[in-house]
């Protein structure tokens, strides 16, 4: 390893339209299922993490779902999320889908980006259902729009050219340390998933009477052999005694809520019926150094 090209990292955030390839393209880049993709537009409602461990980099990713516009209040949450992902962004990967531009949603992209001033690459995908001729007017089109790092045409599905994608997105990241130790954090895996959504519906249903004190982990995870059924078994960590009876609520219609909510988001994701089991458990020490490990699967 040679001193003069230093080790960079930072926190990508890949943003686009809904249905574009976002997660296709995480799941590409990190090797294994870590955001569960669907041709249902919007099933990534949570920013999910895949890390790209390479020789000279890591790179954080941030999975967001779609940006529209936020026309329905349903959407406003969804907007906010992935604008929430491009603050915390050091660089910004643009997906574009090649047969079907979607005019409104890219717009207002591009706009949150050049409020922001945000480096990004624009990433092209699905360039295995396009005609090349096709390619060169969209490439001029996109160098048009924004001040982009480079345009990428891609296919996230197949994986051709994402080796390309990484070397640019690493070219644009500053040096920076290796974030996440190499070995424990090569897998998010759908456990997280699920954690994850069974944490927002606490916040969603408890409101403010429950500080954000909470963690979930997942403890088991297991399809079923046969049958198109997962079994999930997770537990709700608090921190204090006088937070379990709002976590559980009279006669455990809170926890119900929570569970019912949490699982029908988990079968939209996984595609198949879920059965969800939740325990709420006291830990009085639960730092927050501890809760982010914990989440992050370690
Ligand atoms: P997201 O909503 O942006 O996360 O999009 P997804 O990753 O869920 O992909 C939406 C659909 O497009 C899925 O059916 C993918 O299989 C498909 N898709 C993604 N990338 C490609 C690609 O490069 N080529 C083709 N042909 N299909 C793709
Ligand atoms: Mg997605």
């Amino acid at each position: 390893m040679s001193t003069d090209t230093p080790f960079k990292s930072g926190f990508v955030a890949i943003v686009g339209g809904p249905n574009v390839g976002k997660s296709t393209l995480l799941n590409q880049i990190v090797g294994q299922k870590v955001a569960i993709t669907s041709d249902k537009p919007q099933t990534t409602r949570h920013r999910i993490l895949g890390i790209a461990h390479l020789p000279q980099a890591q790179i954080v990713f941030l999975d967001t779902p779609g940006i529209h516009r936020a026309t329905k209040t349903l959407n406003v949450r969804m907007v906010e999320t992935a604008m929430k992902a491009l603050d915390d962004a050091d660089h910004v990967v643009f997906m574009t889908d090649a047969c079907s531009p979607d005019e409104v949603s890219e717009g207002f992209i591009i706009d949150a980006l050049r409020h922001r001033g945000l480096p990004a690459i624009c990433v092209i995908n699905k360039v295995d259902l396009v005609d090349k001729e096709r390619l060169l007017p969209l490439i001029e089109e996109w160098g048009r729009a924004y001040p982009f790092q480079a345009i990428v045409p891609i296919s996230a599905l197949r994986g051709t050219q994402v080796d390309v994608l990484l070397s640019e997105i690493t070219k644009g990241l500053p040096e920076g340390p290796q974030y996440f130790p190499k070995e424990s954090i090569t897998d998010v895996p759908e456990r997280f998933v699920a954690a994850e959504i069974i944490r927002e519906k606490v916040f969603r249903l408890t409101g403010e009477e429950v500080p954000h004190a909470v963690a979930v982990t997942v403890e088991s995870f297991k399809e079923r052999p046969g049958k198109d059924l997962v079994d999930i078994h997770a537990t709700i960590h608090v921190e204090r005694e006088s937070q379990k009876p709002i976590i559980i609520g009279k006669g455990g219609k809170m926890l119900s809520r929570i569970g019912r909510y949490a699982r029908e988001d988990i079968e939209r994701m996984a595609g198949c019926k879920v059965f969800l089991k939740l325990w709420v458990r006291v830990e009085k020490n639960w730092t927050r150094d501890e809760k982010a490990i914990r989440k992050l699967g370690y």
